[in-house]
């Protein structure tokens, strides 16, 4: 329901309105709009400022980050990571829900773009057996490194809060990556410590496929049994403390999210998610799940997707129904625990309202509109997503100065392999203890 913003004290005696609104038009005559009813210093909460200006003075002086966009994967599937030849206008504009003149117009100040790759085709054997899926997220890094380099008067790649803040200053919109699964690590720690290297920050525990860590949602949705965290899905999420890197929980399953906010020490994200209590599907998030995020102290970033919001009839979602998922993880978590993730150019079908980039600004007024605080939207926008990283950041400062190595775990299920060829044995049992050497054909 929308709710006007009242032009009077909430807690003031109703015989003000009626002398109020018999004497407004009189006031309106006299004075310019923007002194409408004011009997005391103007702030920017004053009714007498236009939503509008209180929007743009919100995106003026905040970084609003979206956590996710697909816009990598989409050069993938159209251009095959081509950016350079005249097909990809990125400068004059795309058909599609994100490009230059979009950005500009929608006042965004920092994205996590998604360096998806999907999960391998065979359920059964993904896990144990190599796939592409770590050479295809390398792939998506590379193109995301050079998609921010050949656009550099306006994106900026950072790994850092002080960077993103920095890119803001600096008027540029700051890029951080995501990789959006346990799959595309090749469930290996060793390769999510050099995802970090490379620049990911955030990582999504599973796509929608179970991987050595975990089981997703999918799974569940489709009847399958909801284990959780795996044991070394424990020692993941332990990793990803130790090295700073932020935890996604959408695409989880229900179990999953519990394990996780049990075990992690740092807050998590949900990078891209609205909720279950609105919307009964199993990508969002349930209320105690919110609960207990308020308590980890992560985000849970609202989605665009309408499948999610409007389970029945997604056909029916617009910016009125994200408005309401946002204000229910605001009642129940707080409004220090939520934030924005589109999923922009991941999905066919966007909102009304929301149909690209440009419409954040629409997003932001709507919120004070129907009753936001500006505090309140500032922190929505782009404080509360700076603040869980920097947390995250500091755990992990505090861990590695502290002199916490590397974990050497290795999934039990791993399959090893060396060429049948002659080496020097480094001890006695050496013989016993190799992998078995193989011929290739
Ligand atoms: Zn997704």
């Amino acid at each position: 329901m929308t709710s006007t913003p009242t032009r009077w004290p909430k807690s003031g005696p109703s015989w003000l309105k009626v002398i109020g609104l018999l004497i407004l038009p009189a006031v309106a005559f006299a004075y310019p709009a923007g002194h409408l009813a004011v009997n005391h210093e103007p702030s920017l909460e004053d009714d007498s400022f236009s939503l509008e200006k209180r929007a743009a003075h919100i995106l003026e002086t905040i970084t609003l980050i979206d956590g996710h966009n697909d816009l990598p994967y989409l050069i993938r599937v159209e251009l095959k990571n081509k950016i350079y030849d005249e097909k990809f206008t990125f400068e004059s504009g795309l058909l599609s829900h994100m490009d230059l003149p979009k950005l500009r117009k929608g006042k965004l100040g920092g994205q996590f773009w998604s360096v998806y790759a999907e999960c391998p085709a065979d359920p059964e054997t993904q896990i144990a057996d190599p796939t592409w899926a770590v050479r295809d997220t390398l792939e998506q890094i590379d193109l995301t490194k050079r998609l921010v380099e050949e656009y550099s008067d306006d994106l900026k790649l950072c790994g850092t809060v002080a960077c993103a803040r920095q890119a803001f200053e600096d008027g540029k919109i700051g890029s951080f990556m995501g990789i959006e699964g346990g799959h595309q690590l090749g469930n290996s720690l060793a390769t999510l410590r050099q995802m970090y290297e490379l620049g990911a920050r955030y990582i999504t525990v599973t796509h929608n496929c179970d991987n050595a860590f975990a089981t997703a949602a999918s799974t569940v949705a489709a009847d399958g049994q909801d284990k959780g965290l795996t044991e070394f899905g424990h020692e993941f999420v332990q990793e990803m403390n130790r090295i700073g890197m932020l935890i996604d929980l959408s695409h989880v399953s229900y179990q999953t999210m519990l394990d996780v906010l049990a075990e992690t020490k740092a807050p998590v994200i949900f990078s891209h998610s609205s909720s279950y209590a609105l919307a009964n599907h199993h990508r969002n998030v349930p209320d105690d799940v919110l609960r207990s995020v308020a308590e980890n102290g992560g985000i849970v970033m609202v989605t665009f997707v309408p499948f999610f919001l409007e389970v029945e009839n997604p056909s029916a979602a617009t910016i009125h129904t994200v408005v309401d998922h946002i204000f229910h993880v605001a009642e129940v978590a707080g409004w220090d625990h939520v934030g924005v993730g589109s999923d922009f150019d991941g999905v066919g079908v966007v909102p009304v309202g929301l149909e690209d980039v440009s419409k954040f600004p629409a997003l932001v007024k709507l919120l004070l509109e129907r009753g936001a605080t500006d505090e309140q939207v500032r922190k929505f926008a782009g404080e509360n997503i700076l603040r869980v990283w920097s947390e995250v950041e500091n755990y992990s400062w505090a861990l590695t100065s502290a002199g916490e190595k590397p974990s050497e775990k290795t999934w039990l299920g791993r399959k090893w392999t060396r060429a049948d060829m002659s080496m020097p044995f480094m001890f006695d049992d050496s013989m016993g203890n190799r992998i078995p050497g193989k011929t290739y054909p």
